[in-house]
């Protein structure tokens, strides 16, 4: 049976792991807070190792699922980390939403190792996780994607090739910068619409039946924000680590891109306001303190 090693069973990462386990895989878990691994062991009857190094010896596949690839980058050099175990023949798919100049330089360092890399960022969020329905977005050689393609396939339903290493990466970071724009400018267009008068449900009602609807206006201002219920599935860290990532894309290649670096310092802001457990669509409560007024 395929041996897959998973690290980083977080929010995204739980769920995903979940659709590995036996009898699907030989499945074996690392996570820092131990105690996290252990109960998600005792409840699906995947295996626990106690470091990084110990977790992906023997493994076939690797998968890594953490908040960026600085913490990626760490984990793999760490003493007791994943280059500390990794051997000549395994391949490592790095979920995590990360960036593609990171990922280059680990895909070098595996390499060296005779180790395949593909990042493969997810989207879908949590519920999509839990019905194994992501799409996943890959960098790297095709070749090795074919390889993998059976343990991927446990929670993505859209397996898609982007390009070389770092490509899953950069599409990933666009597709968050484009949430990130529908939130802040449906905040500020439903606020200003709600000093004028106009109810935000009666906005997203018109809106939702026009050609100025997104997922963000027909699931989550409904379903999170006039119900203020906010709920913590997607942190606002990440996604402003995110749109950062998409604007530096776009610097480094010399795109001119206003709205993505205003994005990107507009999350950072609300990232700071409201630190680190916040919810990524509580962004909206900067707009409304700014606007002085509720959009409820
Ligand atoms: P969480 O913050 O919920 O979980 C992060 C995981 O990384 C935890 O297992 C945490 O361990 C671990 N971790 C954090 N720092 C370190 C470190 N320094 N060394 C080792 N392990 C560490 O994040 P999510 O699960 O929500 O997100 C994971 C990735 O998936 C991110 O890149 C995110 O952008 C992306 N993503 C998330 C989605 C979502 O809806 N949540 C949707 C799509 C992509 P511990 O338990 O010890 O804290």
């Amino acid at each position: 049976m395929t041996r897959v090693a998973f690290l980083g069973l977080g929010a995204i990462g739980r769920p995903m792991a979940r659709h590995l386990a036996p009898p699907r895989f030989d499945l074996i878990v690392w996570n820092r807070t131990s105690a996290k691994a252990e109960a998600f062991a005792a409840e699906t009857g995947a295996s626990t190792a106690s470091t990084p190094a110990e977790v992906v010896a023997g493994a076939d596949v690797v998968i890594t699922c953490l908040p960026s690839s600085r913490e990626v980058e760490q984990l793999l050099i760490a003493t007791d980390g994943l280059l500390a175990g990794l051997r000549s023949g395994q391949i490592l798919v790095d979920c995590t939403s990360g960036d593609p100049a990171t990922s280059a330089r680990i895909a070098v360092h595996l390499a060296e190792k005779k180790v395949d890399f593909l990042d493969a960022p997810v989207s879908g969020g949590v519920s999509g996780a839990e019905r194994g329905a992501l799409t996943v977005m890959v960098g790297g050689d095709a070749r090795a994607l074919e390889r993998v393609r059976p343990v991927i396939a446990a929670f993505g339903s859209n397996i898609v090739h982007c390009g070389a290493v770092g490509s899953g990466h950069a599409l990933k970071s666009v597709n968050n910068a484009l949430l990130a724009v529908h939130i802040w400018s449906l905040a500020e267009g439903l606020a200003a619409l709600a000093k004028l008068g106009v109810s935000p449900r009666t906005a997203l009602d018109v809106i939702n039946a026009s050609s100025g609807r997104s997922n963000t206006s027909e699931n989550l201002f409904p379903a999170r924000v006039l119900s203020r219920a906010f709920p913590r599935t997607f942190r606002l860290a990440l996604l402003d680590k995110d749109v950062g990532i998409a604007a530096g894309v776009a610097r480094d290649h010399k795109v001119p891109s206003p709205v993505l670096q205003l994005t990107a310092e507009l999350f950072r802001a609300a990232h700071a306001e409201f630190g680190e457990e916040a919810d990524h669509v509580e962004a909206v409560k900067l707009v409304e303190r700014w606007a002085g007024t509720e959009i409820a």
